[in-house]
């Protein structure tokens, strides 16, 4: 409206709840340019890609080139849109990206420079649903928001662009979270008192990696069961990790405490001495696994931890064993149809973990 002095006024209205540190207002000269809507229901969403005009061409086709396949990737594989509108906007911020509801920032600089990616898109996208719809109630639990939003960036990527992206970016995020300095401290680490340190690889890549052996657990198809029930039950509203597991338990029909306990409340991830050695021609194969990660981390149990026999650089045979949580040396004895003469653990690097594998 327009008040008798000359100033034009603005009322916003927002229908749904946001959580305090995603409210935002921007006000500056930028170029909006409005790309295909996404249908949800009964209802349209407009997408829209705010910029500076002189960074507008390069924002349309490059980061936010797919904004809309985004959005429907995400719906499809978690659930409706929670607002009414999603608009991308280039800004100040000292983060990369700042997942405002319906309304997320990005840092001027990746346009400036050109060499912004369609990654941070996906990631902040991803956290309209998790840490804005579904908000973590406790600052300690930042992973339900952090590490939601790292795991889906890939997982979105992987439906758009195949498995490889998953593939790539998981031993990408274990390295990186391996060579952390946060390593000694669990995920839930409510020790912490300065929140922001909690913006750390036990929230983001560690969080991730939780998401991704969850998924390998209980399977896919109670993943995303859970993963959409845990939307459906919780949107507009707070959780902590705990909601979190319910929601999985139920979905996977299985007791998943010692997987939650391990990977949230144990600081670090299996390094496993693994020795093999083979009798009878080489086609029984010993395997002596010991967990020699430090002491106060903790033991691990895995379900399925697959091993590959090769002989001459080519796979003669996969077999998997159960990690067993526990100190003393476990040793698992497989009989297979060729010597092998080398061994690879987690091959396919679908753990968190490393192992040192020696004849
Ligand atoms: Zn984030």
């Amino acid at each position: 409206g327009r008040s008798p002095d000359g100033r034009t006024w603005w009322r916003y209205e927002e229908r749904h709840p946001i959580p305090t540190y995603t409210m935002v207002i921007g006000a500056g000269p930028l170029t909006m340019s409005r790309h295909r809507p996404v249908v949800s229901g009964g209802d349209t969403i407009p997408i829209e890609v705010w910029a500076e005009p002189e960074d507008s061409a390069f924002a349309d086709s490059v980061p936010f080139r797919r904004a809309t396949e985004i959005v429907e990737t995400l719906q499809r594989l978690v659930g409706p849109f929670p607002y009414e509108k999603l608009a991308h906007v280039e800004s100040s911020t000292r983060y990369g990206g700042m997942e405002n509801s319906s309304a997320i920032f990005y840092a001027e600089r990746g346009y400036v420079a050109r060499r912004m990616g369609e990654g941070v898109v996906r990631h902040e996208t991803a956290h309209q649903w998790f840490g804005d719809a579904v908000t973590e109630r406790d600052f300690h639990h930042l992973w339900l928001s952090e590490g939601f939003a790292t795991y889906f960036d890939l997982v979105v990527g992987a439906a758009l662009d195949g498995d490889s992206v998953l593939a790539r970016g998981m031993p990408r995020l274990a390295r990186s979270y391996e060579q952390s300095g946060v390593v000694d401290r669990p995920v839930l680490d409510t020790t912490v008192t300065r929140l922001t340190d909690l913006l750390d690889a036990n929230s983001y890549q560690k969080g991730a990696w939780v998401l991704h052996m969850l998924r390998g657990v209980v399977g896919d198809s109670a993943f995303f069961t859970g993963i959409r029930d845990y939307y459906r039950t919780y949107r507009d509203s707070s959780v902590l990790s705990a909601d979190f597991e319910r929601v999985m338990e139920r979905a996977s029909e299985q007791r998943l405490g010692w997987f939650f306990d391990e990977w949230l409340r144990q600081p670090g991830y299996p390094q496993l001495d693994v020795a093999w050695h083979a009798a009878r021609g080489g086609r029984v194969v010993t395997l002596d696994v010991r967990q020699a990660q430090p002491e106060a981390w903790g033991r691990y149990a895995m379900p399925v931890v697959p091993v590959a026999f090769l002989r001459g650089g080519a796979v003669v045979a996969r077999r998997a064993f159960a990690l067993l949580p526990r100190a003393a040396p476990q040793r698992v004895t497989f009989t297979l149809k060729a010597a092998p003469d080398s061994v690879a653990v987690d091959p396919g690097g679908t753990l968190l973990l490393t192992a040192r594998v020696t004849p």
